[in-house]
């Protein structure tokens, strides 16, 4: 399915790949194409581009929610396997939410956490969300233990698994691939960038071919497969993030979530800004919401974009301090890409 323009108007055009698709298959598809039209051409004030939530509901019948879980992992680059010390921009602590510690187990993490969301929202599902550190990153056999733990859940639907793309190999994408024939199972890739020398400069410990080859092997798999970038780390120009964004967006990707660069206490890229603040250039958040209208404008239509900004807790948050949530960021890029009249894909 993709947008194009004829005559002023945007029309959804809808190609035949010649797939034969079964009934639960053709619900799917036409439940989500009725969603795409309605939010694209009948809904005032509709979206622009492909969010999220519209993701979930061509999958579920009833609003979901990610649970952030600690699953008890290490990362590769703290332990010395890959490196130490880790990414200079990361500090786990910095987004686990408080009802997500790894010493209360994860069935304990779930139970808190629908106790938390239950308040908020009546009647929904869950997907476990294993969210710190490398979640990929442990034998077969212990993964398939944890994980399965989260699944034995009655209120749990699916699995959400951030990881590193260098810690995922045949053996996990075989399992994986069965898990997904009976939940709904998305690999998030920590891709960060797809410049070299950047990813070099934040210790991140491998280079963009290792995320490219990690997601040609995940496709296929009927695994959804995410991918995370950040914006704005040091020595990144705005033309390389917008040409690394489209080029991440052209491999088999379905989700793609996005964020400002954040330093955060506690990490070696906070120790840098205090002693050369000159390597930095934050956004203000004017700029970024420039910066993201131009990166949808040209990633392809047929990516879902999940996320757009991230938010610290202010006790850990350095720079920038914008004060923004997630939803009205949102809210001001929507009012924005209608001022513009533009929309995803638009200048491919
Ligand atoms: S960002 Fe991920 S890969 Fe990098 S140090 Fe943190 S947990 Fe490890």
């Amino acid at each position: 399915m993709k947008l194009i323009t004829f005559r002023g108007k945007i029309w959804v055009c809808i190609k035949n790949h010649g797939l034969l698709l079964n009934s639960k298959q053709r619900n799917a598809y036409f439940r989500e194409l009725l969603i795409f039209c309605f939010n694209m051409r009948f809904k005032p004030g509709g979206k622009r581009y492909k969010d999220y939530p519209t993701f979930f509901r061509t999958l579920f019948d009833e609003r979901v929610q990610k649970l952030s879980i600690d699953g008890g992992f290490t990362c590769p680059n703290r332990d010395g396997s890959k490196g130490v010390g880790g990414c200079t921009f990361c500090n786990n602590e910095s987004f686990n939410p408080d009802y997500c510690r790894a010493v209360q187990g994860i069935s304990g993490q779930i139970e808190e956490g629908i106790r938390f969301f239950s308040r908020k929202y009546k009647g929904q599902r869950y997907l476990a969300y294993f969210q710190a550190y490398s979640n990929t990153y442990a034998p077969l056999e212990v993964l398939k233990q944890r994980y399965e733990e989260a699944l034995s859940h009655p209120m749990i639907s699916g699995l959400v698994i951030g990881t590193r793309p260098d810690v995922v190999n045949e053996e996990v994408l075989d399992y994986l691939e069965e898990l997904a024939k009976r939940y709904y199972v998305c690999v998030e890739y920590g891709v960060e960038s797809v410049n070299d020398e950047i990813l070099r400069r934040v210790n991140r410990g491998h280079d963009f071919a290792v995320a490219e080859r990690a997601i040609r092997a995940t496709a296929g798999r009927g695994i959804t497969i995410g991918a995370h970038l950040i914006f704005g780390l040091p020595g990144e120009s705005r033309e390389s993030m917008l040409e690394g964004a489209v080029r991440l967006c052209e491999l088999p990707i379905h989700v793609l979530k996005l964020h400002q660069l954040q330093i955060v206490k506690g990490t070696r890229m906070a120790e840098q800004y205090v002693n050369n603040p000159a390597l930095f250039q934050l956004y203000t958040l004017e700029e970024y919401l420039d910066f993201v209208v131009k990166v949808i404008e040209r990633v392809r239509p047929e990516v879902y974009l999940e996320r757009f900004v991230n938010q610290s807790p202010a006790e850990y948050l350095i720079a920038p301090q914008w004060g923004i949530k997630n939803h009205e960021f949102t809210a001001k890029l929507d009012k924005r890409l209608e001022e513009l009249d533009t929309w995803q894909g638009k200048e491919r």
